[in-house]
């Protein structure tokens, strides 16, 4: 292999640029030229390609978001689009492509992968709901921008005595909402997975208040049936909670665009610099990602289809401890 490309999609994960980075550098120390591919999938499509050396991935990995851009594409949807990214990576003379992103990019690399272009994916997005790793990179990041801003709404309520919803990213999946609300010490957690009755939570909520206690956090998966609004909304309808008063706080964006930690600069580095080496030793249709704490690869189409459980452990001790 003489020419390999790599690209980042779907939504920004911080410590995607120490996955850009490690890819080039260590495809350049097998002798490959690296080419990076500007704005995700659209960028394939359009033949936004750019020759990159060592330098040109240098003080790039204490930076969030991603030096490539990244887009959502409705062409690369279709046959057609997807059979225009192929002549425009073959007009470029590139011979394999690495696709750093979540479940939707990893569903493109797998359709490019299957009209017989070598790919390979490496697991990265803030939801971490990518089947093949345990954790994908940006979590960590994500997870602590998330605790932080509840460490701080924790104090603010207790001085307010307030009840305050927390609504988290994590798509239609409660892993940031979980982890988040556990390391915080939510006195409840609301997640896509386990249906919550509006009712239920709010007799919770009334129960922490009658026990005294200065404040109550619940951290809301944004997926879940009621987002943090809809269940402030349901309580003041229904004029189901006396005592605290309370408020919804949307975190957002917020989460996506921090410095990556030190566990997601580590991680990038990790699978960017195994997937070029994958790709370039010619095991290809893959996913680089971690599993057991270790590095492992998973055919795409096992990914795409299949679906990660939340932390069984995790998912019980929610329950248990918060007292
Ligand atoms: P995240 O969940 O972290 O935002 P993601 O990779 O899941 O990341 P998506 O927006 O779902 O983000 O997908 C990114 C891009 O992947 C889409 O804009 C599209 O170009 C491509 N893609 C998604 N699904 C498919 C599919 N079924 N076939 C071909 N391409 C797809």
């Amino acid at each position: 292999m003489k020419n390999l490309a790599v690209l980042t999609s779907g939504g920004d994960a911080p410590g995607m640029n120490a996955a850009i980075r490690a890819a080039v550098r260590t495809g350049l120390s097998h002798g490959v030229s690296m080419w990076g591919v500007y704005q995700g999938y659209s960028g394939l499509i359009e033949g936004n390609f750019k020759r990159l050396g060592a330098r040109d991935v240098g003080s790039i990995i204490q930076r969030g978001g991603t030096v490539l851009g990244s887009a959502r594409c409705a062409e690369f949807h279709t046959e057609e689009g997807r059979e225009l990214a192929l002549r425009r990576l073959r007009g470029a003379g590139i011979e394999g492509l690495i696709v750093i992103g979540g479940n939707g990019s990893q569903t493109g690399a797998e359709a490019l992968h299957s009209m017989g272009f070598p790919v390979v994916g490496v697991a990265s997005t803030i939801d971490n709901d990518l089947y093949g790793s345990d954790i994908t990179i940006g979590v960590d990041t994500a997870l602590n921008v998330a605790l932080n801003a509840i460490d701080n709404l924790k104090v603010t309520a207790s001085s307010h005595s307030r009840a305050l919803l927390v609504e988290v990213m994590g798509r239609k999946c409660g892993y940031l909402a979980l982890m988040s609300g556990i390391a915080g010490g939510a006195e409840a957690i609301v997640l896509p997975e386990v249906e919550t009755a509006p009712e239920q939570l709010a007799e919770r909520i009334q129960n922490v208040y009658e026990r005294g206690k200065p404040h109550a956090i619940v951290v809301v998966a944004e997926g879940a049936t009621y987002n943090a609004e809809g269940l402030c909304q349901y309580f003041r309808e229904h004029n189901l909670l006396s005592g605290y008063e309370f408020r919804s706080t949307v975190l957002g964006y917020v989460q996506r665009g921090a410095a990556p930690t030190c566990a997601d600069r580590l991680l990038g580095t990790r699978l960017g610099s195994a997937a070029a080496e994958q790709i370039i030793a010619g095991n290809q249709g893959v996913l680089v990602g971690i599993t057991q704490g270790e590095l492992s690869t998973t055919p795409l189409d096992v990914v795409v289809k299949g679906k990660k459980p939340l932390p069984a452990w995790f998912l019980k001790a929610a329950e248990m401890l918060a007292r």
